[in-house]
């Protein structure tokens, strides 16, 4: 492909959570786009870097495999990347950021009693995360049958395809609609900014040396 040599190239999610947030960062490092979404790759205007708008699924693979330099991410679909793709190496976590804010947790049927992990030993448990479940699971030596299902995780256990869930959570208000409780978080999250390992040539190095600087002004004064 025909890559630009000294533009950054950054994917960011085109519509979802941590969109409007992702936005509102670059315009914050004064990084100025207009009309995103409308197109899959955009110039900015006053800065060398161009925006990716995909799903934010795709995100840690694009930067893994060098397609994007960078991309902003929430750390929990960044770790059940790396786990499935079996290596941490082949990115950098530059910054966690202070938005995209949620953790994974373990929900029950409001009716089902709790005591501990161990009354979910040789359960079905639901979940958009496999990985990161399989693993939690695992580490606290609990065997668990894991349901993998892309989405609408909340209705399984009233479909009868699971008996628990492990799913993202917020405020708590999705959960309450599906008569659900969380009993244990599993892994805490918040956006992240992320860079490929390999280094960047010097054109592309400075400029984002650039956006660090700015991006760190930007936290601090937000504190
Ligand atoms: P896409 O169409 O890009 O695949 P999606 O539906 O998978 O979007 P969103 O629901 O927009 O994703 O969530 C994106 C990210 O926002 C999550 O992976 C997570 O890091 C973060 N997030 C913050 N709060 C929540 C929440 N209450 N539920 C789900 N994700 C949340
Ligand atoms: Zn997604």
């Amino acid at each position: 492909a025909n890559l630009p040599k000294d533009r950054l190239r950054l994917a960011i999610q085109k519509s979802g959570r941590l969109s409007t947030d992702s936005l509102d960062l670059l315009k914050a490092c004064g990084i100025k786009v207009k009309s995103p979404k409308e197109k899959l790759l955009l110039h900015a205007d006053n800065f060398p870097l161009d925006l990716l708008f995909v799903r934010d699924d795709d995100i840690p693979q694009l930067v893994m495999d060098g397609v994007c330099d960078l991309g902003i991410v929430g750390q929990n679909v960044l770790e059940e990347s790396a786990l499935e793709r079996g290596t941490t190496s082949a990115y950098v976590v530059e910054r966690t950021l202070d938005f995209g804010g949620c953790r994974l947790a373990i929900a029950l049927p409001e009716e089902r009693p709790y005591t501990g992990l161990k009354d979910l030993a040789g359960l079905r448990i639901a979940t958009s995360y496999p990985q990161l479940t399989k693993r939690y699971f695992a580490q606290q030596g609990v065997p668990a049958e894991i349901v993998t299902l892309s989405g609408s995780v909340e209705i399984a256990p009233r479909l009868g395809l699971a008996d628990v869930i492990c799913d993202l959570v917020s405020s708590g208000s999705t959960l309450e609609a599906n008569k659900l409780r969380a009993v244990e978080t599993i892994f805490k999250s918040t956006a992240a900014l992320i860079r490929n390992a390999r280094p960047l040539n010097p054109e592309k190095a400075h400029a984002f040396d650039i956006v660090l600087r700015r991006l760190d002004g930007v936290q601090k004064a937000a504190g």
